[in-house]
């Protein structure tokens, strides 16, 4: 409650900073869709203030997903003396949490928070920017994005919509979802009326399942109403934020569908492009740090609410059977590789994240995965 007053009052001192300096430089200021224009110098661009308008697929200040808008609104200020002032509206305030995409690409906001796999209908690859599963964790997935090639082949996909991307935050390894009944086998997959997005969807639809897109603002109602049997969200921190353990008993992991599921950025690439050299920069590395923080709040947060939901809420903690986890890694290969055939570009990515993983692989085994395995002998 406390953080929520602080950030609004933040937001305020924000809108009220911009309005005086905007006075002060006599131009195109103030309305939020002003840009520096080729004419303007260098010195004239300084003084220009930039309001922007950042829509999310979250609640406003929902713990972890809804923290990064705020944390880039923040540090962007912060870093350019307040040049830029962006405000950050959670879902429905502006536009619905699933229309994100096209407000930013319609000019209606500068930026975006959401998750590329929202826009399959739109762009089947845009699901292998969020997370492929049993494809790649956090780490892997950053390294691939920032020096693997993934970053300019999502950039040529969204580059029809006006769009520039970025990485926006990481969740690390999910949970598998909340539950009503024990999975022992698939067949207690089938006809489950499940929410789960992305290829994931994909995967619980061909092992006859019913795959539903939610955004989370409104899971915990389906779920407690019936209108799905089970969800996913993310992960402790942000599902007790929720409250799904009041209506579901069964809590299972691994989260085999979202191995590393990455957020997005989105810039109207318009607006972005007119901004002077120094403010692009800015932007473009506070996403970077913004990415970074998100993996770090839920390696930090995650535990803690996981006693929470076991020892105060009684949440029955599960393993989905090696057999299925099995089953469904064959399945959701199946699945990528259908994605992949959908046109020439989708493929393309679809190599690159493939022989990424590949290459990942060999030495994470002797790493990582060597590593965790030697901590708990
Ligand atoms: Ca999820």
């Amino acid at each position: 409650m406390k953080r929520r007053k602080f950030v609004a009052a933040l937001g305020v001192g924000a809108g009220a900073l911009a309005v005086g300096a905007c006075n002060q430089a006599a131009d195109s200021c103030g309305d939020g869709t002003n840009q520096g224009t080729a004419n303007n110098s260098a010195i004239a661009d300084k003084k220009q203030i930039y309001n922007w308008k950042l829509v999310t697929s979250w609640p406003k200040n929902l713990p972890g997903l809804g923290e990064a808008p705020e944390r880039l609104a923040k540090i962007v200020k912060d870093m350019s003396d307040g040049r830029i002032n962006i405000r950050v509206y959670g879902a429905g305030e502006i536009v619905p949490a699933l229309e994100v995409f096209d407000a930013v690409s319609n000019g209606v906001s500068e930026i975006g928070h959401s998750g590329a796999y929202y826009w399959k209908g739109k762009i089947p690859a845009a699901q292998f920017f969020t997370a492929i599963p049993f494809g790649l964790t956090a780490q892997e997935i950053n390294g691939w994005l920032h020096h693997g090639g993934g970053l300019e082949l999502w950039r040529e996909l969204y580059d029809d919509f006006g769009l520039i991307p970025m990485a926006g935050g990481n969740t690390g390894v999910q949970m598998a979802g909340w539950f009503n009944k024990e999975i022992n086998s698939l067949e207690d997959m089938k006809g489950l009326k499940m929410r789960i997005p992305g290829l994931g969807g994909e995967v619980l639809k061909k092992i006859g399942g019913v795959p539903v897109t939610l955004p989370g603002g409104e899971l915990f109602t389906a779920l407690q109403t019936g209108t799905i049997d089970a969800t996913e969200w993310v992960g402790p921190y942000n599902d007790l934020a929720f409250g799904l353990y009041k209506a579901a008993k069964y809590y299972y992991y691994p989260g085999w569908h979202e191995p590393g599921a990455m957020l997005e950025f989105i810039f109207n690439k318009e607006k972005f492009n007119a901004l002077p050299a120094d403010l692009q920069a800015i932007l473009t590395h506070a996403c970077r740090a913004v990415n970074q923080d998100m993996l770090d709040i839920y390696t930090a947060k995650n535990n803690d609410a996981l006693v929470t939901l076991v020892e105060q809420h009684n949440v029955q903690l599960r393993k989905l059977p090696d057999d299925v986890l099995m089953e469904l890694r064959k399945v959701s290969d199946e699945v990528a590789l259908k994605v992949s055939e959908t046109s020439p570009l989708t493929k393309r990515i679809y190599d690159s994240v493939m022989k990424f993983k590949n290459s990942v692989l060999d030495y994470h085994a002797i790493s990582e995965q060597a590593y965790l395995n030697a901590r708990t002998l």
